[in-house]
């Protein structure tokens, strides 16, 4: 009876709750943008990879690439590829991980607690891919819609115990491998102290956009764009991720030594960032807009035939849920049921060479290792 009773109340407590959790939202009128439909030539081939593009949507669960899909007319080139698998995303502190240690994991193939960026349990910093492959001569590269110190892409040049350290995290860039970045923002640069934007521009060709002619000139090229140029689709963003995804592989080819090839990361940062505001229409938009970068990748993947494109996330956001709509009309209803993470485990997409050995459930630290195998610096 005891037992009953506090049954009885904890869900008399729980239920008020978790309903003011509870959001809902729609989107309507959608103008479908299509999809890249593959060759498939080069897909699941034999030999080895030369080129990797890893590309993650941050809080990309299957309900937040349904939503796109049904709001595109039931379509996405993420739908046409045919190598999936299952990701699972828990951090060594948590069972709910942040961008910071998936990041993190997915860069280095080493679990850590949430927060951290680079760095292991006891605050060692842990080697990313970058760094890895840069002495077997193989360059990489960073393309996100976030800042360039947000947690996702400074796990993929930075090691710090937190990843709030903003200035710390800027003040890595110019010591670390990269051949490339292209990242918020023109504003975010220009506050970082003196010293810090001097010795990046030491390093980097610093352009705010890939109309500079300066662009075709630089060895390394940072793009750092004003704030809205990254910021949310809603605001104003325009084609900032497809375009330079497109970009950044060609970048990396041209400067990339004779049969050493690139990797390169490439994040739809603000996925996460509007589930975290249960904001399902501007979630949709974020959705379909990193959908053009993966036709991006897998177009250049076709052009080049040696290159492995994955497309993963770092954990879902919001519990998103699908319930409604009509595909037709580019309407789709989602409802969210928290503002934070879940554990619950993400899609993973791969198309090119070795695009089967990501089929099947593994550990997002798993990825990277499996990276590191095919670039041959394991
Ligand atoms: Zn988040």
């Amino acid at each position: 009876m005891k037992k009953f009773l506090t049954l009885l109340l904890a869900a008399a407590v729980a239920l008020p709750l978790n309903a003011q959790r509870i959001k809902t939202g729609s989107i309507e009128g959608v103008q479908p943008q299509g999809s890249y439909m593959p060759t498939y030539k080069s897909d699941g081939a034999k030999k080895k990879p030369l080129n990797i593009i890893l590309m993650i949507g941050d809080g990309t669960g299957l309900a937040q690439i349904a939503s796109g899909y049904f709001a595109n007319n039931e379509e996405l080139t993420y739908a046409n590829l045919k190598y999936i698998g299952l990701v699972t995303t828990k951090s060594a502190s948590n069972f709910t991980t942040d961008s910071a240690a998936s990041g993190t994991a997915f860069a280095s193939g080493q679990k850590t607690y949430n927060y951290a960026v680079g760095v292991d349990l006891d605050h060692n910093p842990i080697p990313n891919i970058p760094e890895i492959i840069a002495p077997h001569g193989i360059i990489s590269g960073v393309v996100t819609t976030d800042d360039l110190d947000g947690a996702t892409p400074a796990s993929f040049f930075a090691h710090q115990n937190d990843r709030g350290m903003t200035n710390e995290i800027w003040a890595e860039v110019p010591g670390c491998p990269l051949s490339l970045f292209a990242a918020g923002s023109k504003e975010v640069f220009e506050a970082r102290p003196d010293s810090t934007r001097k010795a990046i521009e030491e390093q980097f060709t610093i352009v705010n956009s890939l109309d500079d002619p300066r662009c075709a000139e630089a060895s390394r090229l940072g793009v750092l764009p004003t704030a809205v140029e990254t910021g949310f689709k809603l605001d104003g963003r325009g084609d900032f991720l497809p375009e330079n995804t497109a970009y950044a592989a060609r970048f990396l080819k041209k400067h990339s030594k004779k049969g050493k090839g690139f990797f390169l990361m490439v994040e739809g940062a603000r996925i996460d960032k509007a589930c975290h505001l249960n904001k399902f229409d501007s979630n949709v938009l974020e959705v379909l807009d990193f959908d053009k970068a993966i036709a991006e990748a897998i177009r250049f993947a076709d052009e080049d035939g040696r290159t492995l494109v994955i497309i993963s996330a770092d954990h879902e956001t919001g519990g998103l849920d699908i319930w409604d709509g009509d595909p037709s009309k580019g309407k789709v209803e989602g409802v969210y049921i928290r503002s934070g993470h879940t554990a619950i485990p993400v899609p993973l997409f791969a198309y090119g060479p070795h695009a089967q050995d990501f089929i099947g459930v593994q550990g997002n630290e798993e990825v990277a290792r499996k990276i590191l195998k095919l670039l041959g610096c394991k």
